[in-house]
Parts: C-alpha cells; structure tokens; sequence
C-alpha cells in the first residue's frame, strides 16, 4: 500500500516532503497533505474489489496513508446511512439521509475514523506515547484506542467539558490534563508539547494522516447511495476539517474511477455551526476568505466550540466552490433539532447533531435546500454525551404507586405525579 502515498506536500505552495510526523510546510506554515499516486491507485481498485471487504473504513484502504495493515481500529466505520422518511416529512422534504456516525465503533463518534488513522500510522513512526487537543470526543477516541493498542495516552482538554466526555475518557486508563482556558489555549500548549517530547499528537504532528481518515465518512455516504454522490451534504464544523475531507471524498472516488458522475457542479457542501462559536459560519457570511476567530465560545455545542479553527481558510473554500454556504443556530434550536431527531428517527445525536439538523432546517427554510432534491445530514457524535443539554426540554416521567388505579388516572389525564 506504501506504493500509494509518494509523501507529504504543502496545501498553500505544494513543496514536497517525505512521510513524517509533521503538519506544517517550514517556508510558509501552510498544513501539510498525503500526496496519493491517484493514477496507481485507479489501476489497482475497482468497486467490486471493495464490496467485498468487511464493511468498515479500511475497505478504502488504498485512500488512506498506512503502509501496513491497519494496527488500531480495524474496525471503525461501516455506520448506517439512514433514509430519514419520518425527518423529511416533517422538514417538508422529499429525500433525506441521515450518515449516522453516533453509533460508529468503539467510541460512538465519528473521531474514532481520524483516530484510527492516526493511531496506527503513530505505532509504524515508532511512537509509544500519543496523545491529542480535544473538545471531547477526540479525547474519548484517542483513549479508548491506545488503551486496546498497549500506548501510553497524554490526553488535553478545556476544563470546562461535559462529565460524561471526562469520564469517557479516563475510564480507558489515559492521563487526562483539563487546561483552565478554551480549545485554542489547549491546543497551543499541544504544539509547545509536541516540541519538546517525541510524542506522536493525533491533531497537532500527525495530523496530515488523522485528517485523511475522515475522508472515510464521505466514501461511505457515496457507496451506500449507489456509489453516487447526493445534491445537498449538511455538515457540522469544529476545526473544519471533516467538511473539506468529505468534498476530497467524493472527488477522489470520481478520480480513481469508482463514480461514474464527476461530483463537480453535482454536490453542494453546507456547514454548520453554533451561533456562540461561530467563526467560520461568520466568515463566509461577511464574504472573508477566512474564519472570524471568536475569543470566548459559548455554546451547549461544545464538540464543535473552536473559536479559531485551523482548517477554517478551506472549509469556507469548499462551501463556496461546491454552491454550498454557512449557517449557525442559537442553543435553544440546537436542544429542540435534538429533540426532533429523536422522535422522529429514534436517532440521539449530541449537540453537534443538533447543530446540523437546526442548521439544515434553516438552509431549508430560507430556499437555499430546495425541497425537492436529495439531503444527506452528517451526524456525528452520541447524544448519551451531551444530556445535559436537553435534560431541561425533556418531559418528566410520571411517578405512580404499583397499582392499576394510578395507571389508569394517567391514562384518563390526570397526570399529576403521586408520590409516595
Ligand atoms: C470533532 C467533531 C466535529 C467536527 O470536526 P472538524 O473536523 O474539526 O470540523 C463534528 N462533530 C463532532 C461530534 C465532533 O466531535
Ligand atoms: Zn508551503
């Protein structure tokens, strides 16, 4: 497979480099790329070929910068993409899909494809110690996957997330260092750490290779629609990577061959975001070609609450190329798009899900979605996450003795809770 990857090359002036735990191009700090052999690769795939494989992400392995077999995560993806008739009909919709990464394996979010990625290429770099900046479920991932491949896990987080991404977290055994400050200071000190300890950092020296696992999400979206890609991707942003990896998808399956439809001109990309951390959403909407950085995030979105993300300069890029645009939404539509979701599909998204729902409703509302063609929606992480964001819309249940009596005067609409 090593055949397939030539290196590294920057995004900004293209200068070459070899396989290395960097992301940063040294003359101009543009981030570093796996530069592929796409005319190789076309040789050597062809959709029956992948059909075959188990259905996880490594059947795509040729698109993914591993020279060995797959050491951490052999597993991850295989997630259901899931044709949402209930949603669509309540959004006034004719064809919705939702790609449900809240259920991917083993830490219920679709970090655990970056992290597999990351992971095993750190174990063939020879690293023992890894590690990452994380809003939450980059820390579960990066936990949960070291421990099942015997590495020691540094594991850097604002102090201020959710118990349930805490506890995530150091159940599988990693150090967890909660920094006083937002994202953006965590993820400095992850550079500064990176710098002075040879630890292989998913987000920060590896990054190169983490990013191109989330091409996966986008792969698998196009192969279980019939190996095409839809008119309308929804897809919520942090560091605005994910979005840009899912347009590469799509582009590269047409370039080795495996679409028969160039997605150029035929897909549209929308990202999403929290209006308490909105930077990229706010960006594009000013007509900048870069993000707004935003210095205090405040959101119930905190998976997504990165005030000055690093990959915001081509998230706005694809949204503008593809036709798409940016939207953001208030943490009270983000709790009710949740809540919506749930009883609609059965699906329980965390706050991001509900960021991209929300958002899609609004695209939708405003004529920019017509109602007519095809949506797919980008869920991406586990509502078990973030209850706390919903524990105060949700209804009560209804405390009864153990006898029919009780029951039946619920039944008849007396619902006033009977203690005992
Ligand atoms: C990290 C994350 C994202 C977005 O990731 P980026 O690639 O940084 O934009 C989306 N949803 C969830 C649940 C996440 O944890
Ligand atoms: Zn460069």
């Amino acid at each position: 497979m090593s055949d397939f990857v030539r290196g590294l090359k920057c995004r900004l002036c293209g200068k070459a480099y070899p396989k290395q735990p960097l992301n940063y191009c040294e003359d101009d700090f543009g981030p570093l790329e796996v530069d592929y052999d796409y005319a190789a690769i076309k040789e050597s795939i062809h959709r029956g070929k992948i059909e075959m494989r188990p259905f996880n992400m490594w059947r795509y392995r040729e698109l993914l910068p591993i020279d060995g077999e797959p050491t951490v995560g052999p597993l991850v993806g295989g997630t259901p993409l899931v044709k949402a008739h209930r949603l669509a009909e309540a959004l006034g919709v004719a064809n919705l899909w939702i790609k449900n990464d809240a259920v991917n394996f083993p830490t219920l979010s679709f970090k655990d494809r970056v992290v597999s990625v990351a992971l095993s290429k750190a174990c063939e770099f020879g690293f023992t110690t890894v590690g990452c900046a994380s809003t939450g479920n980059l820390a579960n991932s990066v936990a949960a996957n070291a421990a099942q491949a015997g590495l020691n896990t540094y594991i850097f987080v604002p102090s201020d997330l959710e118990t349930a991404k805490i506890i995530g977290t150091t159940v599988y055994g990693a150090k967890l260092i909660a920094v006083k400050g937002t994202y953006d200071d965590v993820n400095r000190l992850c550079s500064q750490v990176a710098d002075r300890y040879n630890w292989g950092l998913v987000n920060v020296n590896l990054r190169p290779f983490y990013a191109e696992g989330s091409k996966t999400f986008g792969f698998e979206i196009a192969e279980q629609l019939g190996w095409r890609t839809p008119q309308h991707v929804v897809s919520p942003m942090a560091g605005g990577s994910l979005i840009g990896k899912i347009h590469k998808a799509f582009d590269e399956l047409y370039k080795v061959g495996l679409l028969s439809r160039d997605p150029k001109g035929n897909v549209k990309i929308y990202g999403a975001q929290a209006t308490g951390c909105n930077p990229i959403t706010a960006g594009i909407k000013a007509g900048q070609d870069s993000h707004r950085p935003v210095r205090k995030p405040n959101t119930i979105a905190k998976s997504l609450a990165i005030g000055d993300p690093a990959d915001g300069y081509f998230a706005i890029k694809v949204m503008r190329e593809t036709g798409g645009c940016g939207e953001d939404v208030s943490d009270k539509e983000i709790a009710e798009a949740m809540l919506l979701l749930a009883q609609t599909e059965g699906i329980f998204a965390e706050t991001a899900g509900g960021v991209t729902l929300a958002v899609t409703q609004k695209l939708i509302a405003q004529g920019k979605i017509p109602r007519d063609e095809e949506i797919v929606i980008c869920i991406t992480g586990n509502g078990l996450k973030t209850q706390d964001a919903i524990a105060g819309i949700v209804e009560q249940p209804v405390v009864i003795r153990p006898n029919i009596d009780d029951f039946a005067a619920v039944l008849d609409g007396k619902r006033e809770p009977v203690l005992v």
